[in-house]
């Protein structure tokens, strides 16, 4: 089931300062979207092919860069209501909204606007910062260019279209502190501009000096950022290859012979000073060198590495534990246990050598000698796979929901391995959890809301399992005749899956005597399928 990963697409975003040139302008993004729903991003979005008629003016590289700047005024100006461009001085600020409303509402295009009111973007005005792909593991991808420019006077960005909440000026500092409080998750590329726009904005002892719009050339702390943030991307090719969901949270998708549409499993890295790694799952030479990489350099900073995790069974979440293991064995002379349920352990005893078992209650304290960091608590959620393991902080709210709770590919529930009530069980526990706030699945991108996100799995399977109870009912006897009934909206390759999730609904049905002795014939046989 080998995936070819999307082809990214091109996008422009915008880092746009206030007047002041002491603060960036951020904003969340809708919860709701599938692509970063709920984390805080810059204002930006994908090239569309009327960004080619925009006319632009000094552009010293127009071939490649005028349609993205193009892209990008446009971007701003639907999505915060800035408006970027040369005339607009003029415009009262009930003028620009009408604009607004004829450009989202279709009625013109945005070179049309320009053009009619006799506006017009300076090339000049923009600094382009280098591009930023989305990584592989995204079923979502883009190749999106930045660009640094200034917030033209008397213009007060806003949430100009509901994919946009939240919009705010905010020093790059106070971001990266709502980041690292816990409070904010931050698109991998923003994390990067604000890191090194919170050394370039903000070392300026002498206070802000007045940015004026036009002031390419003129100013140097903008000449300074801009060349930082460049160098920054020209230096990682405009690659990311983990995240930061935390300063003590890392995401490393690795590729794994996962369930469509997914193509990695998420590996973890959580802790600082003393850390874990959950599901260093890929048999893959490049992958694995790729995560001994960083780990390397957290033992070479004195970190320690406290033990490596195994969730649960499945192919896609081993293989390069053991591996791993001996790698810091042979490099730094290591002894790190790897460790699963007892169940997990028991059902991977040909494959992986465990050295101990966790249960539900273990405790990982990875807390610094400070008292600052993540203290894990061990939760055993039995359901999707008997010994599946999960991992909660209840200070900074981050659930590691393993194969539970995903935001990429679905999740099947295959008796007797999965068992659909202890699932629900498990979901529900989970839902509960207090001071909860992010979900980190083992395959997608991390999730703002878990709870609205667990409870939205709770939903789609009691939705599920009264359609199921309705199609049995009505006489469809067999797993496929269910599966062909209700299971309308997936393609035909996903049949055998579903139909085991089909089993396990009756097998919960019928254990909770909502189906009677007649069906048991069938029960049986799906039970055996
Ligand atoms: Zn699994």
């Amino acid at each position: 089931m080998n995936q070819k990963s999307a082809v990214p697409k091109d996008a422009s975003a915008i880092i746009l300062l206030n007047h002041a040139g002491d603060k960036v302008l951020w904003a969340q993004r809708n919860p709701q979207l599938a692509f970063l729903g709920g984390y805080h991003a810059f204002p930006g979005g994908k090239l569309e092919i009327s960004d080619q008629l925009i006319k632009i003016k000094n552009c010293t590289d127009a071939e490649q860069l005028a349609r993205f700047i193009a892209c990008a005024v446009r971007e701003a100006f639907e999505e915060v209501g800035v408006l970027l461009v040369r005339g607009g001085e003029k415009l009262t600020k009930g003028q620009r909204a009408s604009l607004h409303d004829d450009l989202i509402s279709n009625r013109m295009t945005f070179a049309e606007i320009l053009e009619h009111w006799n506006l017009w973007i300076n090339a000049a005005d923009f600094f382009y910062t280098g591009f930023w792909t989305t990584p592989k593991f995204s079923t979502v991808r883009f190749k999106t260019r930045f660009f640094l420019a200034i917030c033209p006077p008397k213009q007060e960005p806003y949430a100009a279209i509901s994919e946009m909440q939240n919009v705010e000026f905010i020093r790059p500092d106070d971001a990266l502190n709502e980041w690292k409080n816990s409070k904010v998750l931050i698109a991998p590329p923003v994390l990067l501009s604000l890191k090194t726009l919170a050394e370039n904005l903000t070392a300026d002892k002498r206070g802000f000096t007045q940015i004026k719009y036009d002031s390419k050339n003129k100013d140097q702390r903008l000449r300074t950022v801009t060349k930082n943030l460049l160098e920054n991307s020209q230096a990682a090719d405009g690659q990311i290859r983990y995240m930061e969901l935390n300063p003590r949270v890392v995401c490393f998708p690795l590729k794994t012979e996962t369930l469509p549409p997914a193509t990695h499993t998420n590996c973890f890295i959580v802790g600082r000073k003393k850390f874990i790694v959950i599901d260093a799952a890929s048999t893959d030479d490049a992958e694995q060198n790729a995560l001994h990489t960083l780990v390397d350099s957290f033992i070479e900073k004195g970190f320690a590495c406290r033990a490596v995790i195994t969730t649960h069974l499945h192919r896609d979440h081993f293989g390069g534990e053991m591996i791993l293991q001996k790698h810091l064995q042979g490099k730094f002379g290591l002894e790190i246990p790897i460790v699963a349920h007892r169940l997990t352990a028991e059902s991977l005893a040909n494959k992986v050598e465990f050295q101990k078992f966790i249960e539900e209650g273990e405790v990982f304290d990875l807390k610094d000698e400070n008292g600052a960091g993540f203290q894990l608590q061990t939760l055993h959620t039995p359901g999707h796979a008997r010994g599946l393991l999960a991992f909660y902080d209840a200070e900074f709210g981050f659930l590691f929901s393993g194969d539970n709770v995903v935001s990429s590919g679905s999740i099947v529930i295959a008796p007797p391995e999965g068992n659909m009530k202890d699932y629900l069980n498990s979901l529900e526990r989970m839902k509960n959890l207090p001071n909860l706030r992010f979900l980190c699945g083992s395959h997608g991108a991390a999730v703002s809301d878990a709870k609205g996100k667990i409870e939205s799995y709770i939903a789609h399977r009691l939705e599920r399992e009264g359609q199921v109870l309705e199609a049995f009912k009505n006489g469809a006897k067999t797993p496929r005749e269910i599966v062909q009934r209700v299971y309308t909206d997936i393609s035909s390759a996903l049949y055998e899956l579903a139909e085991k999730s089909v089993a396990a609904h009756l097998e919960k049905l019928y254990e909770e005597e909502i189906i009677h002795e007649v069906t048991r014939r069938n029960h049986e046989e799906f039970k055996k399928s």
